[in-house]
């Protein structure tokens, strides 16, 4: 199959759709996970409107019905000829990151395969390649409840909902103990074997380690075990997204022993704010215990470069108010940082900065700007230049005619998540005690604006 376009130069081109897989703790798969697609039976914070999911039933797919499927066959037909995907929209409007996922995939993991991208595609679209990358989410197991996130990527989320009442059969499917059952079982009979047969055929160059929490299952040491057992660590960049929960296992150490016969690595570790305000955002973090774990992987950077292990930040709105501590640890630890913005696809969304009105958010973040903008340097650059891009991006109240609505709905959320975690209580905060070194925001928060 021949290109219409250049895809070292066309925008739109990414090599992901021959590369890369990824599946959801649901068994819900995607081109990766940054697209945004239909779902099959449940819908991802991420994905396009589902329309009523109700009557969809969990019907998983394996690898092989996915990768050569007529929609990922037509995906790869529309990259070859320049045409927009529209499941791409994130990395086209580079609406999460400054630095698109594509990029990632297709300038830097799988440039060396860009000349061979003709010879592999056949004029249907499909490709004799198997997926070399794998973003498989063996489950949502996690010991964090991190207030951005939800059920579908925690374990603690979905437990605490149970427990609440706070979910239904119709909202997510899912939790349905017999469908829970089902997920189990295809996870361990098909997502696992798959998994397994492409570890054991050494034919993988790079894992993503997501969940759920990677450092909490069984399944992800395992696996690192085996590869390096194989010999095939040298051919494999591992990368993760961790909340450093676990740094051994077996008398093990993550960075000392497991990582080194890698290829590359680079560590993502969650986090995104210091302290107390940390641990408010990431209800289950223990703030000195993270940052231990994360010192004892600073030393290792110095070997294996400034990428392999970094400060991973997502900016929430209360997490804005513990990011200059943060930074001076990053500053003090001479690490980098990567930087996105929590999903906001909805004006309930109260944990994203946008939920405040621009004539708040902006003085705000220029206050923040101005305090930080003499000590940053080149490893944390994109702190500031993401704080700089968010002063440009429209609030919810621009975007959603609908915002007090949603502004009532997020609110009343994060009031009944405070009761339930017992904010306030043993030395954690509240919200409203972040948000007062603000007055200004805490009346938006008290509902001035409504
Ligand atoms: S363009 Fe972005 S969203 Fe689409 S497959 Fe590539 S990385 Fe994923």
């Amino acid at each position: 199959m021949k290109f219409k376009t250049d895809p070292k130069k066309d925008p739109l081109f990414c090599m992901a759709p021959w590369t890369h897989t990824f599946i959801s703790p649901q068994s819900e798969r995607r081109l990766c996970c940054a697209s945004r697609e239909k779902p099959s039976y449940i819908q991802q914070y991420i994905d396009q409107d589902g329309g009523d999911m109700s009557d969809k039933l969990y019907q998983p797919l394996s690898l092989e019905e996915h990768w050569n499927s007529d929609y990922m066959k037509a995906i790869r037909l529309k990259m070859m000829n320049g045409e927009p995907v529209p499941e791409c929209e994130i990395c086209q409007s580079q609406r999460l990151h400054i630095y698109t996922y594509k990029d990632y995939f297709t300038k830097a993991l799988f440039a060396h395969l860009l000349d061979k991208v003709e010879d592999a595609t056949h004029a249907d679209g499909s490709t004799d390649w198997r997926p070399r990358s794998f973003d498989y989410r063996f489950s949502n197991m996690c010991n964090f409840k991190c207030r951005m996130c939800g059920e579908q990527l925690s374990s603690a989320w979905e437990h605490e909902k149970k427990q609440a009442g706070f979910w239904s059969p119709k909202d997510q499917p899912w939790m349905i103990p017999e469908v829970r059952d089902k997920i189990d079982k295809f996870t361990e009979d098909v997502v696992e074997k798959e998994f397994d047969a492409a570890v054991e055929r050494g034919d993988l160059e790079e894992i993503y380690w997501v969940g759920g929490e990677p450092s909490i299952w069984p399944k992800h040491w395992e696996t690192m075990a085996r590869i390096i057992e194989k010999g095939d660590a040298h051919k494999v960049h591992v990368r993760y997204n961790t909340n450093l929960a676990l740094i051994s296992w077996k008398g093990k150490h993550l960075f000392k022993d497991y990582l080194p016969p890698f290829k590359s690595y680079q560590v993502c570790a969650s986090i995104d704010a210091a302290g107390k305000i940390g641990e408010f955002v990431r209800t289950g973090l223990e703030w000195n215990k993270w940052l231990e774990h994360f010192e004892s992987g600073v030393p290792f950077i110095k070997l294996r470069g400034p990428d392999s292990l970094v400060m991973d930040l997502t900016l929430t709105l209360p997490g804005l108010f513990g990011i200059e501590e943060l930074l001076d640890h990053a500053l003090r630890l001479n690490v980098k940082m990567y930087v996105k913005i929590v999903f906001a696809f909805d004006p309930s969304v109260m944990m994203s900065p946008l939920a405040l009105p621009k004539e708040l958010l902006v003085p705000y973040l220029d206050k923040l700007i101005k305090r930080i903008e003499p000590k940053i340097n080149q490893k944390t650059m994109v702190l500031l230049e993401t704080l700089q891009a968010l002063k440009e991006r429209q609030t919810f109240m621009e975007e959603y005619p609908n915002w007090k609505d949603g502004f009532v709905r997020g609110r009343n959320f994060m009031q009944d998540l405070a009761r339930l975690r017992g904010d306030g209580t043993r030395g954690r905060l509240r919200i409203e005690d972040i948000f007062a070194e603000e007055p200004e925001i805490l009346r938006w928060w008290e509902g001035k604006y409504l």
